[in-house]
């Protein structure tokens, strides 16, 4: 049976029958715009569990500013018929006023990672990240949740908030699905010419890299190698470089000498034609 739900009351109801007869719950959220991303994390959760919910859900407190929340794409109906194909079990897709009913006097606070990376420029994003997935939380209780690593940053702070307030909820993460050129799929790519879309592939040329360049020399100067491949890009076309770090993915810590014994990855984000685009690939050699 195939659900398509907007009301609290009634995806609670099906989760009840559900968990009275021992079914594993496990919940992929998103903010709909499907794609072979979003398509891998509903794979892997239903290897994991036996009924899939997929939340759809365009969460305006993660959105700092109003234009970006406005331009998200949305496709609600191409969405649900890709879903159908799927096999998933349910879909949880409300409205804002059955998630947001009043304004909140209750908030949560990060302490520092909320102001690194994507944090610097987005002012609240992960506080708007971690109220919308403490509320899905709440509502479903699921029993595992799927989240892409492609967004580490929120990966990292979902981890945390579980581990933080006791929530019983298995988080796993999804390495990231790319373009065969290398760009990490993304509901912002609709966003993108043609032209935009050739350039894009050198954000993953670049991680590649990068992280060859490390590996090969263990001593390399590190700030020099990010610099250089920052002024590169812009020569291919990006309009900024909002970040382009190596950071321990335990603690997401800033490397400054690379250490071959700790997990770092490579964080970018890059703006083209006013789109803001983020990736991040591992450097050790156990992956
Ligand atoms: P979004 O709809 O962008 O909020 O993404 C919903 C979930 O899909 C998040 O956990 C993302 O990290 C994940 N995701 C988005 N793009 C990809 C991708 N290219 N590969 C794997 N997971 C992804």
């Amino acid at each position: 049976m195939f659900n398509i739900f907007q009301r609290i009351d009634q995806i609670s109801s099906l989760i009840n029958q559900n968990k009275i007869i021992g079914k594993k719950i496990s919940l992929v959220p998103t903010m709909g715009s499907l794609h072979e991303g979003h398509f891998k994390l509903i794979e892997e959760a239903k290897l994991h569990s036996d009924f899939v919910i997929v939340s759809i859900f365009v969460n305006k407190k993660q959105f700092n500013q109003k234009e970006d929340y406005n331009k998200y794409p949305r496709n609600l109906d191409k969405d649900i018929a890709m879903l159908k194909q799927k096999g998933v079990n349910a879909i949880f897709c409300p409205d804002d006023v059955e998630i947001y009913p009043k304004d909140n006097i209750i908030s949560i606070n990060i302490k520092d990672v909320d102001r690194i990376l994507c944090g610097k420029d987005r002012i609240g994003h992960f506080n708007g990240v971690l109220l919308i997935i403490i509320k899905l939380f709440s509502i479903i209780r699921p029993d595992i949740a799927l989240f892409g690593l492609k967004d580490f940053q929120q990966f990292f702070l979902i981890k945390r908030l579980v581990q933080e307030f006791n929530i019983n909820t298995k988080i796993i993460g999804i390495e990231t699905i790319r373009e065969k050129s290398g760009l990490a799929l993304s509901s912002r790519n609709l966003r993108l010419s043609n032209n935009a879309i050739e350039i894009t592939s050198n954000i993953f040329y670049i991680l590649s890299d990068i992280r060859k360049k490390i590996i090969n020399n263990n001593k390399i100067n590190i700030d020099h190698l990010l610099n250089i491949s920052k002024k590169y890009l812009i020569e291919l076309g990006f309009q900024k470089i909002l970040y382009l770090e190596i950071r321990d993915e335990e603690n997401l810590n800033l490397c400054i000498k690379y250490n071959p014994n700790v997990k770092y990855r490579i964080f970018i984000s890059a703006i083209i034609e006013d789109v803001r685009l983020i990736d991040n690939y591992p450097i050790g050699e156990w992956y």
